[in-house]
């Protein structure tokens, strides 16, 4: 079922990197991130309209212009004293895309001095497991392909710079935290690569995955600011979101809380405490039963299921003993629930190994067998670092 992984590891710049951040602009507050309401009331402050507000809310994020200028419903003028009281576009941009061989892109988007990573992954006819997964609880009949020849695309957004959850088996906790975004960096990711396609969210089919850099419910407060942007301005259904956490129990219990939000996934990675303290370190301060309590506070909409993630390790988390702890952990679980199966993307300096095909199609059919709906991801964009766990601001293999 898995796809052969690309096995070039020459990473295919695309776009020349221009450093051309100016120091000027740094004075400058970002127009891009403010909620409509916000917009409303910056104009109302320079003596202005509501309606100044609403036009900019839609060159923002419907039109997705990158400078004033492109504002062309706004008088000359206005956009001149909105310039001058302090204000720029400000939406983060793409400052390099890598191209994987399966079609998948990688940019670093720049984001104030530094860049996080976004990826774009566009489906075309042979995805069924993908498809599945994503289309779940759905009923959308076929789409024709675009004129570029996706018929359904997933960016992968990142919510932090770096990550603090220290995972031994991901990249990006080699980076540790660096920082959170803000709700525009996350929703300014999602704008810039849409942009980048000039995707057509009436016609084509995107969905989106809290699943890049950083642990988004450790930034909880802009991340769902930046899901409420996405929603309401940008006209992405919440339905077409999931977001991945490690386990944060008081982000989980806040947003079993929210009247919208995307989908949950946890990522679960091992079938007992045991094993997942000993990869996951924040296993000490949540461990599993702690995180499905709170998992079952959530009032699941009808036909949504928790996607547990679950990172094959050769001999730590893929044996076949393992699969049947794990159909026993999702049964007494009681939640509406699938199984989604990775196989480990190596990264360097880590020193796991990635599973044997054969262990991941056996895990799989323990899980099927046992009537559990389960996946396999397929990787995506391996030869570019951008799969899963990968992110780490690589611009050489
Ligand atoms: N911080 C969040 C979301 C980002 S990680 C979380 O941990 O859920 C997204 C998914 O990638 C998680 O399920 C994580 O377990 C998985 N992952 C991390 N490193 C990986 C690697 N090297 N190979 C495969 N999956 C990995
Ligand atoms: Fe952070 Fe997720 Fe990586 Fe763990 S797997 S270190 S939570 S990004």
């Amino acid at each position: 079922m898995a796809a052969a992984l690309p096995q070039s590891d020459a990473l295919v710049l695309i776009d020349g990197y221009s450093p051309t951040a100016p120091a000027a602009s740094r004075s400058h507050n970002p127009l891009f991130g403010l909620t409509r309401e916000a917009l409303i009331a910056a104009m109302a402050e320079m003596g202005e309209k509501p309606y100044r507000g609403r036009q900019l809310a839609d060159a923002l994020y419907r039109q997705r212009v990158s400078h004033l200028d492109e504002i062309t419903t706004l008088p000359k003028a206005l956009r001149d004293r909105i310039a001058e009281a302090g204000w720029e576009v400000g939406r983060p941009s793409i400052a390099e895309t890598f191209r994987s061989i399966d079609g998948t892109e990688r940019y670093l988007i720049q984001t104030g001095f530094q860049t996080v990573e976004t990826v774009w992954m566009p489906e075309g006819d042979d995805s069924a497991e993908e498809s599945a997964e994503a289309d779940e609880g759905n009923a959308e009949g076929k789409l024709p392909p675009t004129a570029s020849g996706w018929k359904r695309a997933t960016i992968c957004v990142s919510s932090q710079i770096g990550c603090a959850v220290n995972c031994q088996f991901c990249l990006t906790a080699k980076l540790g935290l660096q920082r959170n975004l803000t709700p525009g960096e996350i929703a300014g990711q999602v704008v810039a690569v849409l942009e980048r396609h000039k995707v057509e969210l009436n016609k084509n089919r995107v969905n989106l995955v809290f699943m890049g850099m950083g642990e988004p419910f450790l930034n909880y407060d802009a991340f769902m600011a930046a899901v409420r942007l996405l929603i309401d301005e940008v006209g992405i259904a919440a339905p077409r979101m999931t977001v991945s956490t490690s386990g944060i129990v008081p982000g989980i219990l806040r947003f079993a809380q929210e009247p919208v939000r995307p989908k949950l996934a946890i990522s679960l990675n091992a079938p007992n405490d045991q094993v997942r303290e000993s990869i996951m370190p924040v296993n000490r301060k949540w461990n599993i039963a702690a995180v499905l309590d709170s998992v079952r506070t959530i009032p699941f909409r009808p036909r949504e299921k928790v996607t547990f993630e679950y990172v094959m390790l050769s001999g730590v988390t893929d044996q076949p003993e393992h699969a049947a702890e794990v159909v026993r952990l999702i049964r007494r679980a009681n939640l509406p629930a699938m199984v989604n199966l990775i196989a480990w993307n190596p990264g360097p300096g880590i020193a796991f190994s990635s599973p044997a095909q054969g262990a991941v199609l056996s895990f799989q059919q323990t899980l099927l067998a046992a009537g559990i709906q389960a996946y396999i991801r397929r990787p995506r964009g391996r030869d570019i670092y951008a799969a899963c766990g990968q992110l780490k601001r690589t611009t050489a293999s």
